[in-house]
């Protein structure tokens, strides 16, 4: 019997463990057994969640108490209940699903990519494949994004889905255990772009006091920080920073815009009849790009700044995100020149790409080391060089103010 295979493969994984001698294995012992079982763990993981919704129908978590099969996964797994909600929803999509069915049981999807692909997929059968794919090439978030965008597209309505985030809408506060001021909210894609509109030049402030204090903090701490000092300026207690709020970028299909679909605001989907509102309004802030399919049709600018199409059509081209495979981040990017500017690189879109700055760094470490003209690395810098350079890095490479 299969089940029996499972059974023997759980046995024999005890044994294993417990014949594992109090002092280790050695060093080149403990990293192989630890390459297989991250092995297990997927390959567990995955057949978790193929097996899960057929086992809820036994109903038996009835016996053990639970209240929902939910509950009774999320207790016997040491997730939570949403978590375990996830789970059981693949689980019961599978079949209409085989190509995430195959990826969970080779162990290639965790239950958590799973769990993404499958609820767009749902959305849009036809992209099932690409989603599984895309799952094997990006991180955690650039998936999320991915599955954001099919979900979004597919969406029958985006009037009712906005109207339904509105309406649903809540902004929760309280103290914990600690005394510590806590809180989440949930608002509409377009009033979250004010929102965070308002908060970049705040963010931007604090962390480049930090910086100048040589304090090296977390994201979030930064951008608790800002959160503080947003609220102090809008109680009158200190002046916002100067630079005033950064730019929206609204993305919109020409035939999204006319059929009334989805389109984007800072990446996030918003419905066509808001972004027609804006177009009306001439918001001060916002810029407008008109794409027909991939391709840019036209960038629409309002606000103090110079046009700057190139800017513009970079973060566009690039998803507002490091263009470094695998890598999703949307905070802080760099221009950065394919060919290097001191190699007469050109300040175009076709040699230009957005890099986060851990990857900006790397790049620019490699394009060092493989620089056959380059000075070789040294520790007694000048200051007067080292500023040049600096000045010049900033120049050419700047950082990107986006979304
Ligand atoms: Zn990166």
């Amino acid at each position: 019997m299969v089940v029996d295979g499972f059974v023997a493969s759980e046995r024999a994984l005890r044994e294993a463990g417990s014949a594992v001698p109090p002092a280790g294995l050695s060093p080149a012992g403990a990293d192989q057994a630890l390459s297989c079982l991250i092995a297990i763990e997927k390959l567990a993981a995955g057949l978790r969640v193929v097996m899960a919704g057929q086992a809820a129908r036994t109903g038996s978590w009835r016996i053990r108490g639970a209240r929902s099969p939910e509950e009774d996964l999320a207790k016997r797994t040491g997730t939570s209940v949403g978590k375990a909600d996830d789970t059981l929803k693949t689980s019961k999509r599978l079949k209409q699903q085989p190509k995430v069915e195959a990826a969970l049981r080779d162990g290639t999807l965790s239950d958590t990519q799973a769990a993404a692909v499958s609820d767009a997929a749902h959305a849009d059968p036809r992209a099932e494949a690409r989603l599984v794919d895309k799952a094997g090439q990006t991180d955690l978030r650039g998936l999320n994004d991915e599955c954001r965008k099919v979900k979004a597209a597919a969406d029958p309505d985006p009037d009712a889905t906005n109207r339904r985030i509105h309406n649903e809408r809540f902004f929760r506060h309280g103290h914990d255990v600690d005394g510590a001021l806590t809180g989440s909210f949930r608002i509409t894609p377009q009033a979250g772009a004010d929102v965070l509109a308002a908060f970049a030049p705040f963010r931007e402030a604090i962390f480049k006091q930090a910086r100048a204090e040589g304090r090296r903090e977390s994201f979030e701490a930064i951008d608790a920080d800002a959160l503080v000092a947003m609220a102090v300026a809008a109680a009158g207690g200190s002046a916002a920073p100067a630079g005033g709020p950064k730019d929206v970028y609204v993305v919109a299909d020409l035939q999204a815009l006319r059929d009334g679909g989805s389109c984007e605001m800072d990446g996030a989907p918003v419905p066509a009849s808001i972004v027609r509102e804006i177009l009306e309004g001439g918001d001060a802030f916002l810029i407008g790009v008109l794409k027909h399919g991939v391709d840019v049709q036209k960038v629409v600018r309002w606000g103090r700044y110079v046009p700057a199409e190139v800017r513009d059509a970079l973060l566009i081209r690039d998803g507002f995100r490091c263009s470094y495979p695998g890598c999703s981040q949307k905070a802080r990017l760099q221009r950065d020149h394919l060919q290097p500017y001191s190699k007469n690189g050109p300040t175009s879109l076709t040699n230009l790409q957005l890099l986060c700055p851990f990857h900006h760094k790397l790049k620019t470490a490699r394009d060092r080391l493989f620089d056959p003209d380059a000075a070789p690395p040294t520790t007694h810098e000048t200051t007067e060089n080292r500023a040049e350079r600096r000045t010049g890095d900033r120049r050419r490479d700047g950082p990107v103010r986006g979304p």
